[in-house]
């Protein structure tokens, strides 16, 4: 009798075809992560394994990776069961070692005739334009620790590629960083081009003191990473930076980083940067900064991306730089709506928030051409907002296309879709150099 392995963190998915190949004669064993998975294939050896690509505990890509570099599972069939169709995504699946790739909600005809022919990954899409846990301690405070308000400032908001000029000045032309302090914490969201100018205000402001910091990267995708070799403080014995992240699809997060760094591309290797620099890998959904909690949520974007949700004494910030937002188009592959999964879990990871910080990086008519790339849809954007109850709402990741005249007509345009929907949230477009501050709720507020 041959065995089956199915590793999927969703049991809706998991469960009817673990019942389907059961009746079908096959052994199945079921994992409901990486970890797991890869331990259950190593024992059980299976003839065939079906993974989904975003789990928690070594995402799907990971997991392929690593049955293949085991030579007892070489004989092991895979395929890829996901709920998103980005073809970098199949290519990647493809590159790690997977047999097959086939999109959710999967039909039972579909999956055993993927059994008996184990040759359905499709052609790479064409390629589109590059886009561009651990308790973690902190001994030192960079701020003042008895300062519970919540400090966002804005140093880069752009997408894909930084574009600096007349016309992008007044909302700003660096890529995605965003400075948070936050109940004692200094936390970077991101380090894209805006890090530098951030990285020489720290200089000038903390001086010869030691600085104690956290760079959350939410994917390696250029314009989140790109800004992280000119960041002063990285070069000072003096300072400790904690850098946490997912590991990638193709690769982990310290590889990848320390790939930008290369003498080809860079003078100076990440591990000759004085700081105490160390790259954490988070393995779970949540973790802590010190006393601040932190939730991560995968987005929908190609590849491994995810937003992170900070909570602090004085409300909650979700920053979700890189997500195309669900509506009618995004939520169907071939006619065949996908499954809600990735939409339910952002619409909780959102609810509430104090600040939603995401992606409006087209308007409806542009977005048309747009679809499946992984970027938000500016009324798409608005409607999420609204639903999830958002109080704020930031219009993050400008197109590099758009200067600042037509970021102004967005933003207008999503104050009006608010005002016709009876909401009362707040909407403003990010725009570099701008801070806000979050007050502290009185003791015993929700
Ligand atoms: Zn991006
Ligand atoms: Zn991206």
């Amino acid at each position: 009798m041959k065995t089956i392995l199915i590793i999927d963190d969703d049991q809706s998915c998991r469960s009817p075809a673990a019942e389907m190949l059961r009746r079908d004669g096959w052994t199945v064993c079921e994992a409901e992560d990486g970890e797991s998975g890869l331990e259950m294939a190593s024992r059980h050896r299976p003839d065939v394994i079906l993974c989904d690509l975003l789990m928690p505990r070594s995402n799907g890509y990971q997991l392929i990776r690593a049955v293949r570099s085991d030579p007892e599972l070489r004989t092991a069939q895979i395929v890829v069961m996901s709920g998103r169709d980005f073809g970098s995504d199949r290519q990647s699946a493809r590159e790690a070692g997977a047999d097959g790739y086939l999109v959710k909600p999967i039909e039972f005809s579909t999956l055993r005739e993927a059994l008996a022919g184990l040759d359905v990954i499709g052609p790479p899409a064409p390629a589109r334009p590059a886009e561009s846990a651990r308790e973690t301690t902190a001994e030192l405070v960079p701020t003042n620790s008895t300062d519970r308000a919540t400090k966002v400032k804005f140093w880069g908001v752009r997408g894909s590629i930084p574009t600096p000029g007349p016309s992008t000045v007044f909302f700003g032309g660096n890529t995605s960083c965003v400075e948070l302090r936050v109940d004692g914490q200094l936390i970077i969201l991101d380090a894209g081009s805006g890090i530098r100018p951030l990285g020489l205000a720290l200089a000038a402001e903390f001086g010869d003191r030691p600085l104690d910091l956290h760079l959350l990267i939410t994917h390696t995708h250029w314009d989140h990473i790109q800004g992280f070799p000119f960041f002063l403080p990285a070069y000072h014995a003096k300072n400790r930076l904690r850098i946490i992240g997912y590991q990638g699809a193709c690769d982990d997060l310290a590889a990848t980083l320390a790939g930008q760094m290369e003498s080809s591309y860079f003078p100076i290797a990440l591990k000759q940067m004085a700081a105490d620099v160390v790259i954490e890998e988070q393995r779970e959904l949540h973790f802590q900064v010190g006393a601040v909690r932190v939730e991560a949520c995968y987005s929908n974007h190609p590849g491994i991306c995810v937003g992170y949700r900070v909570f602090s004494s004085s409300g909650s910030v979700v920053y979700l730089p890189d997500n195309e937002s669900f509506n009618e188009r995004s939520t169907t592959v071939h006619g065949e709506a996908l499954p809600r999964t990735i939409e339910e879990n952002l619409a909780k990871f959102i609810a509430h928030a104090d600040v939603l910080i995401t992606d409006a990086q087209y308007g409806a008519e542009e977005y048309q051409r747009h679809v499946g790339w992984g970027h938000g849809c500016l009324d798409d954007v608005v409607r999420f907002a609204i639903a999830g109850s958002v109080k704020r709402l930031y219009l993050f990741h400008h197109d590099p296309e758009h200067d600042d005249r037509t970021v102004s007509s967005m933003l207008m345009h999503a104050r009006e879709l608010a005002a016709a929907a009876g909401s009362s949230i707040r909407i403003e477009a990010a725009r570099e150099g701008e801070q806000f501050t979050l007050t502290p709720r009185p003791i015993g507020a929700m």
